[in-house]
This record gives C-alpha cells, sequence and structure tokens, in this order.
C-alpha cells in the first residue's frame, strides 16, 4: 500500500493552487498537538463533574458527584463534549494496550493486567494470552505519529510490559521521551520525601526519571505535571507538533494523601475512613494537574491547536465497600475488575482547549463545546479518531477494532454506530473471575466460565440496560430468547476477534462460550 500522507499533501497543495480550501489539514507544521490526561483507576463518579444521566436522559449529580472537587474537569468539559456511556477494559494494561493501537483487548490479547514479574495468565487463563505486552515494531499511535514529524511525549504510569520485555519502558514502543513509566502498575510512593519507591517504599515500584525532586515537597501528581510541561515547552520551541501522554499513576492505590488537599476532607459530622479521605485528595490533586497544564498550554500560545482527550482506565477503586455492589460507583453497580457496568465506565471529555473555527484542524475535527453526548463509545475508538485528524495512514494489516468519533464529539447521534461493546477477562483471581460480557443496544449479557458466588452459580447474568442501568434485576432465566440471541452475538463477537479462551485444566483445552 503506498503511503498515503505525501499523497494527501501533495492533493492539498493542487487545492490550494487552484484556489480552494480543503476539509483536511493543509501541512505538517500546522498538524494539531493530541494530549492525552488518563488517570488511572478513575471511574466515571470519581468527579464533581456528571457523567450519568437521570432518568429524563440528561446529566444529572448523584451524590458521589457532591463529595469529589473537580474543578479544572468542569473547566475542561465547559469547553468540549462529555460522554454518558463511554467504555474502558475492566483493568489496567488492557485498557492501555486498547488505546494505543485501536483495538480490544480480546484481539491485542493483553487481556489482564501485566505483572512485572511475569506471566499471570491464572490457574485456568489462556497460554496463549500476550503477557509480555507491546513489542517493538507493533503499530502504536505514538509509532504512527512518530514517522508523520510529531515529538510523541511520554510522562507517568506505562504498564505496557513486564520487566525484562521491551514493553516495559515506552521508548521501545514509540515515544520520544519517558519520564516515570516503567513495568509496574502503581507507584512506589507518591512522596518526593520517599524518592517516589527509590528511597523508601515500595522500592520495586520506584518511578524512574524524577530524581530532582527527591527529597523535596513535590507530590508525585505534581512531579510528572511539571515535567510534561517542561517536554511541551521544549516541543513548543522546536516548532514540533506533539503528541503527550499525560498517564497519571493517580488514583491509583496507594492511597496516600495528597497534603494539599488533605485538609478539605477532614472536617465533618460523622469523619470518613482515612482512606477514602486520602483517596479524595489524590483526585483533587489530579484535577490541579489539569488546570496546570491547560493554564501552561494556554501561556504558550497552543491553546488553539491542541486537542485534550480526558479519560479513565478502567472502572473506580475508590474504597468505598464491595467492588460487586453499589458502592464505588454508585449508583452504577461493581467497581474495577467487576463485570458490572461500573467496572468499565470510565468518565470521558473531549475539547480543543480554546475555541477558534479558523484552526483548520478544529474545522477539520469541530467539538461542540459544553455539551453531553449519552451515544456508547470505548477507549480504542481514540486511535482511528486522531489517524484521521492528522490525516496519518494506519498501516495495511493492522485491525482497527475503534471507531471515529468524529459524529460523535459533534455531540450528535450516529445512527450508523452499532451500540456494542466487548469485554473479555480470561483471568483470575480479581474482583470477577474468567468472564465475557457482551452488550448489544439495551441488552447486556455476561457469560461466567466458572459459576461462582458472584454469578449466583449460573453461567449467565443477562440485564436490560436501558430499563435496569444499575444490573439489579437478572433476567437469564426469565428472557430465553434475548438470552439465546445476546449469547449468540457474545460468541460471535469473541471469534471475529480471535480471542484466547480459558482452559478447563492448566495445559488442557479452550473452553468456548456456550450459547444457551
Ligand atoms: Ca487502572
Amino acid at each position: 500500500m503506498p503511503d498515503i500522507v505525501p499523497i494527501c499533501r501533495r492533493f492539498v497543495l493542487v487545492l490550494l493552487v487552484a484556489g480552494c480550501m480543503p476539509a483536511v489539514l493543509p501541512a505538517a507544521a500546522q498538524q494539531p498537538n493530541i494530549v492525552v490526561v488518563l488517570v488511572d483507576d478513575m471511574g466515571a463518579m470519581d468527579t464533581s463533574v456528571p457523567f450519568l444521566a437521570g432518568p429524563t436522559g440528561t446529566p444529572k449529580k448523584y451524590p458521589l458527584n457532591h463529595f469529589y472537587r473537580t474543578p479544572n474537569m468542569e473547566r475542561l468539559a465547559a469547553r468540549g463534549v462529555r460522554f454518558g456511556q463511554f467504555c474502558a477494559m475492566s483493568v489496567c494494561s488492557p485498557s492501555r494496550v486498547s488505546l494505543l493501537t485501536g483495538q480490544n483487548a480480546a484481539r491485542h490479547r493483553v487481556t489482564n493486567w501485566i505483572d512485572p514479574n511475569g506471566d499471570n495468565r491464572g490457574t485456568n487463563g489462556p497460554a496463549d494470552w500476550n503477557w509480555a505486552g507491546l513489542k517493538p515494531g507493533d503499530v502504536t499511535l505514538p509509532s504512527l505519529l512518530q514517522k508523520a514529524g510529531y515529538r510523541t511525549l511520554h510522562v507517568g504510569k506505562g504498564h505496557l510490559g513486564p520487566q525484562g520485555k521491551p514493553g516495559a519502558n515506552p521508548l521501545n514502543v514509540g515515544f520520544d521521551t519517558n519520564v516515570g513509566g516503567g513495568p509496574f502498575g502503581q507507584p512506589g510512593s507518591y512522596f518526593a520525601q520517599h524518592g517516589y519507591g527509590k528511597l523508601a517504599g515500595n522500592k520495586a515500584n520506584a518511578v524512574p526519571g524524577l530524581d530532582k525532586y527527591h527529597g523535596t515537597n513535590t507530590f508525585l501528581t505534581d512531579a510528572l505535571t511539571l515535567e510534561a510541561n517542561r517536554l511541551v515547552s521544549e516541543a513548543v520551541a522546536e516548532k514540533k507538533p506533539f503528541y503527550l501522554n499525560l498517564w497519571h499513576y493517580a488514583v491509583h492505590a496507594p492511597f496516600q494523601a495528597d497534603p494539599r488537599f488533605e485538609e478539605k476532607y477532614q472536617g465533618s459530622d460523622k469523619p470518613l475512613p482515612s482512606r477514602v479521605r486520602a483517596f479524595a485528595t489524590l483526585v483533587e490533586g489530579m484535577d490541579k494537574s489539569l488546570g496546570d497544564l491547560m493554564d501552561h498550554l494556554e501561556k504558550l500560545g497552543v491553546a488553539d491547536n491542541t486537542l485534550v482527550f480526558f479519560l479513565g482506565d478502567n472502572g473506580s477503586d475508590a474504597p468505598w465497600g464491595d467492588h460487586q455492589a453499589v458502592a464505588c460507583s454508585a449508583p452504577l453497580r461493581g467497581g474495577k475488575g467487576s463485570q458490572y457496568e461500573g467496572g468499565t465506565r470510565v468518565p470521558f471529555i473531549a475539547a480543543w482547549l480554546k475555541a477558534n473555527l479558523d484552526n483548520p484542524a478544529q474545522k477539520a475535527l469541530p467539538i461542540a463545546p459544553g455539551t453531553w453526548q449519552p451515544q456508547q463509545a470505548a477507549i480504542q475508538d481514540l486511535f482511528p479518531t486522531v489517524l484521521e485528524l492528522t490525516n496519518t495512514a494506519n498501516p495495511q494489516g493492522h485491525v482497527v477494532d475503534g471507531r471515529g468519533l468524529k459524529t460523535l464529539l459533534k455531540a450528535e447521534p450516529d445512527p450508523a454506530r452499532p451500540e456494542r461493546f466487548l469485554m473479555h477477562y480470561p483471568h483470575a483471581p480479581h474482583q470477577c473471575d474468567y468472564f465475557t460480557t457482551w452488550r448489544d443496544g439495551d441488552w447486556k449479557v455476561i457469560y461466567h466460565y466458572f459459576p461462582g458466588k458472584s454469578s449466583g452459580g449460573s453461567h449467565y447474568q443477562l440485564f436490560n440496560l436501558k430499563e435496569d442501568p444499575f444490573e439489579q434485576s437478572d433476567l437469564a432465566k426469565t428472557s430465553p430468547v434475548e438470552l439465546k440471541r445476546l449469547m449468540s452475538g457474545l460468541v460471535a463477537a469473541l471469534e471475529a476477534h480471535n480471542a484466547a479462551y480459558p482452559v478447563d485444566q492448566p495445559g488442557g483445552k479452550a473452553l468456548k462460550p456456550v450459547v444457551p
């Protein structure tokens, strides 16, 4: 397949010569900057911005939205569109690889969180899952943008490959710089006094590249923000477009309180558990970082040419109680790792930082400020969206499961887009073990390969999300026609993605879901 980018540019030149203004971007020098702020373990409810619809279909504030304080997310949401049904995978590494490759985890086969020390498939997990993670030569968003002339900057948590494998370092999968990324999923410590784990705490998870802050009072979230701002300044000085991952360790455990915000969550007639208060400070510290980044990009004069995607990597891990129940993601059921909506629903905002209708990139991808998109989308959709915006070709042979968000970002309905989502977790142990879920329209089925307590002993759970968005009424026994239809869809989706299945015993044969 020929490289279509130079061809596009020649085509644009011809149009310009002819006096026509094309709808695509005119030249590399004006390529938009892309920022992906990914917050670890932030679910849809861990914010003062409402991401759930109420009964009328418009955003509604629930009690958790009144507890958390995220004024800068509110500021970003006012400039762009936020989604009411945005899904990620239920744990860290699968989502991260989906974002970078545009593929569902069932296809790229990084279906579990990556253990830095090796293969953690679980007793009945598939031997052919991708426990080594990303490797050099894999098609990734930063590797494509790097070839297209972008500075590709990674700051924060990576978790894309285990220790001793190339994916442990973001530099091996398309990034020009890496500050803070390693094979592990949580920091050794959030405190500079601990050297972020190098001097105290969990030393195996010492966050690299931040030695200059050791011994100061700089909380990890702030150190990463300062580094992101520094790298962005360098790219702007070089007149290079940039792609920035600001992938926070916050708000993942360990729940160490961010001292800058601790006082706000202290006083109450009914004192909250210290872990909950610490979690809330991690959320607010992350939000402060977003504000600092927005301010910095405005000062650099690149706000109108910078597109920000803000999202979480899996459902909430807030320490409010049972992750199978209505608790940390209330009113949604479940949290990180679970088979319920609270396991996969995350906040999502997309915004140009400053509206400018004359900016060619904004013309190519208009985003309606202060708007709400109720339609479902997922983390793998960012890949095709960014490729289209930047006129970057997807290499032949690389299957993309995500669908471009151009219509949805305008806050318009996209009737051609199927309301479907596949979530495949053929591993253990986690909040729920060995399961696949399949959403199709109003219905969602959960298949349990080894039925246990969390499934009521059944292979199947079935919910009508339109009538029962918080998954309280299991209809698997009373709606056999819908169960059969949804299970047929689930089986077909797994086959279409070439998924790896759990096995009946270690070294045994693959267990494929059964349509009842
Ligand atoms: Ca995570």
